[in-house]
């Protein structure tokens, strides 16, 4: 139900949980969060629950997995699968390398999960989200897309259908998120050195007021520097609603 994405000089951690907290408002039934350490690793944890039950997890378990300066988040309203912790997001490819947060539904999961189950591939939950993952994985090792994780998202992001806010990250490149929205919202919080992705201003208010609400169908890559914005297809020509937030 909320999503949030940072790309800077901060610790993501900090950054991840603080807009959690802010678009708690919105309710939720799981959480969770993922951050880079930018050598190729990628550290998550997720629980059922509230925040705080993750926030509890993280003070038990430590917070030294969680150094760098990337990372996401999410708040999870469940539509498929019940909300446990292994279908909390993020969700990860088996390799571990890609990660993907999603709000809203994917209607044409079935298929795609049935596709990539003849092809081998194991599940870890019973979400619609987790099929985004495994796609982008396989579109990143061969094929036209291989080893171009911005292209494999979109390509992928192409085949689905339904209402979704999707946002990946691959440990392998750690200096980039890539997003997409279709009839769910996403915004781009522009700061200095520093960009940052919400379902709603309030996860990045505290730190930026320039803000870019995204078009219909359309995808965002985002670095510390700033961002893109592309339709599915990859054309950078398109509408988009640069503003300025009003504190009150
Ligand atoms: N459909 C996804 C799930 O059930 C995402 C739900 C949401 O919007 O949080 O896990």
């Amino acid at each position: 139900c909320g999503i949030v994405g940072y790309v800077g000089h901060r610790q993501a951690l900090d950054v991840v949980v603080e807009a959690l907290r802010r678009m708690e408002y919105r309710g939720y039934d799981s959480a969770g969060i993922a951050v880079l350490d930018g050598a190729g690793g990628v550290a998550i944890e997720r629980k059922a629950g509230r925040l705080a039950n993750l926030e509890a997890e993280l003070a038990e378990t430590g917070t030294e997995r969680f150094v760098g300066t990337t990372g996401m988040g999410h708040t999870r309203w469940a539509t498929h699968g019940r909300p446990t912790d292994r279908n909390a997001h993020p969700h990860r490819d088996t390799a571990g390398k890609v990660a993907v947060v999603h709000n809203g539904i994917i209607e044409n999961f079935a298929p795609l999960r049935a596709e990539l189950e003849n092809d081998g591939v194991e599940f870890a939950s019973d979400t619609d989200t987790e099929v985004a993952v495994h796609l982008v994985s396989r579109a990143y090792a061969s094929g036209d897309t291989a080893g171009d994780f911005v292209e494999s998202a979109r390509t992928v992001i192409r085949r689905l259908e339904g209402a979704f806010t999707l946002v990946f990250t691959h440990a392998d490149h750690p200096d980039t998120i890539v997003a997409a929205r279709r009839s769910t919202p996403l915004v781009i919080g522009v700061g200095e050195g520093e960009t940052f992705l919400g379902s709603d201003v309030a996860a990045f208010i505290e730190h930026t007021r320039d803000a870019v609400e995204l078009g219909q169908d359309q995808v965002v890559v985002i670095t510390a520097d700033g961002y893109t914005v592309t339709d599915f297809d990859g054309n950078e020509d398109v509408p988009t609603r640069p503003f300025r937030i009003d504190w009150d």
